[in-house]
């Protein structure tokens, strides 16, 4: 069984794509980490990310980065959602995302693209979404004790940013794919958000069989 969990930043896909992973014994690719590494590498190539040609030759990041703790940052996010911008970044990922996606006994992916580009044939879609101020606070709250110096406002400015940015790309925009199930999770706890997500993944399922 496949998987695809969309959605914005800080909407709560990633929590969502990993409870149904565990829920469902499946393992899970947070597709989002694999352009954050991108853009990591850029910089530490002292590259452009606005450039396809630097981005590109990021794209053949070692596996170790993937680790990096850096790459959860803002300011990665932020060269993560400049570089996915560029279609050669886009096509150079996508082997590694539909191998997985793939795999014998399937997968949960979470990303932009998941739905309507990597695994369109998925078995359950999901788009989990909120507003902008919930997911504001949330990326806030995380923050609290690595990023001091970011104001709620701050993070709030750059996730309008980055919603545009991912919005309005030609390639691979972010969109809820036509039979995805829209979850948002602005006034949903953590649990409850689970809950709806387990629930609409069953109701995929069964509607198929
Ligand atoms: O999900 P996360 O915030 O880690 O993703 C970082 C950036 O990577 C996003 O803002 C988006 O621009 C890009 N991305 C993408 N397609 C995906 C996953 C992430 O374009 N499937």
């Amino acid at each position: 069984m496949i998987i695809a969990v969309d959605g914005p930043t800080a909407s709560g896909k990633g929590t969502i794509a990993k409870a149904l992973a565990a829920h469902f014994g499946l393992p899970h690719l947070d597709t989002g980490l694999l352009y954050r590494a991108v853009g990591r590498q850029v910089e530490l190539n002292g590259g452009d990310p606005d450039s396809p040609d630097d981005a590109l030759a990021a794209c053949d990041f070692a596996d170790d980065l993937l680790g990096d703790p850096e790459l959860r940052s803002e300011a990665t996010g932020g060269l993560a959602s400049r570089v996915s911008i560029h279609s050669v970044v886009r096509q150079a990922l996508l082997d590694r995302q539909r191998d997985f996606a793939s795999q014998p006994g399937g997968a949960v992916l979470d990303g932009r693209d998941i739905g309507t580009v990597i695994a369109p044939n998925a078995d359950a879609k999901l788009f989990v979404t909120a507003s902008i101020q919930a997911r504001a606070e949330r990326r806030w709250l995380e923050m609290q004790g690595r990023e001091l110096d970011l104001e709620l406002r701050e993070i709030e400015a750059d996730i309008a940013a980055r919603d545009e940015r991912d919005i309005t790309r030609t390639d691979a925009p972010l969109r809820a794919a036509p039979d995805a199930l829209v979850i948002d999770t602005s006034s949903l706890d953590r649990d409850s958000a689970i809950a709806a997500a387990i629930r609409a993944v069953e109701n995929a399922v069964s509607a198929r069989q």
